[in-house]
């Protein structure tokens, strides 16, 4: 479903990425985890077209972002991925001015086209499924932070992606509101939803992940099945990685 192959990726003079090759298969939960500035964020923006690259590229289903496009030609295969690609912030990126149901069904409106009855009736159903039916009628400021982050996973699941990305979705979270996001996300996960989650939740890695991706100075270090990576790392790099969280 996405396949990277040798990506490069510069910040000004910092090669932030230096030649990533990963592959997520259609209904896998892949799991990337590595050091503070290991490049985690930067490759799920450079995934759904949000930065451009230098070298490489990556393709998702017959679509293909190329290393250094025309803006022109960047800007529409950009936009098509995106259209496949759900994300889900660190950061609580809510419309503030919006109501719950209208920040759901503001995009299967006025990108999708459907109906208003239809993007109602879906996001009721996808809002039923995080626990924010509720809520339809909330502010975002009138709500926790893992209420905010329950609606801008349904937000993004009413696109009907065949992805999701998540980018650290519970760091700025407390331990409840972080085991209800992860309980969301875990159902989505068992339902066969396609996933790539940036994560420092360990536990919810070894649980849910089929893969798990541990990046360090701008590669993929190493790769494996949860219970491999964490009981029987190879790379120095990761058992430093896994003591530092443990
Ligand atoms: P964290 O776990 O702290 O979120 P990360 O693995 O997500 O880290 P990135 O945010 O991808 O790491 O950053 C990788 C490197 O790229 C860092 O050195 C960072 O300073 C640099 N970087 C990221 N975004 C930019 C930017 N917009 N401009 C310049 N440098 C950037
Ligand atoms: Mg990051």
């Amino acid at each position: 479903m996405i396949e990277v192959e040798g990506l490069v990726k510069w910040h000004g003079p910092i090669e932030v990425l230096r030649g990533v090759d990963l592959s997520v298969q259609k209904g896998e939960v892949a799991a990337l985890i590595g050091p503070s500035g290991g490049g985690k964020s930067t490759f799920l923006r450079c995934l759904n077209g949000l930065e451009v690259f230098q070298g490489g590229c990556v393709t998702v289903g017959d679509l293909r972002l190329e290393a250094n496009p025309r803006p022109a030609d960047h800007a529409k295969a950009a936009r098509l991925v995106r259209l496949r690609m759900g994300m889900v912030f660190q950061s609580f990126n809510l419309f503030a001015h919006q109501t719950v149901l209208a920040n759901v069904i503001e995009a299967p409106v006025h990108v999708l086209g459907l109906c208003r009855d239809q993007a109602v009736e879906r996001a009721r159903a996808l809002l039923d499924r995080v626990g924010m039916l509720g809520r339809l009628d909330a502010y975002p400021r009138q709500l926790s932070g893992g209420q905010q982050q329950r609606v801008a996973i349904a937000r993004a699941l009413a696109m009907e992606p065949q992805v999701m990305l998540f980018d650290e979705p519970t760091s700025a979270l407390d331990p409840r509101m972080t085991a209800e996001v992860l309980s969301v996300m875990t159902d989505l996960a068992r339902e066969g939803q396609t996933m790539v989650v940036v994560t420092h939740a360990m536990p919810f890695a070894r649980k849910v992940a089929h893969v798990v991706h541990v990046f360090g100075e701008g590669r993929v270090i190493e790769s494996g099945p949860p219970e491999r990576i964490f009981d029987d790392p190879v790379q120095e790099a990761t058992r430093t990685l896994l003591s530092e969280v443990a």
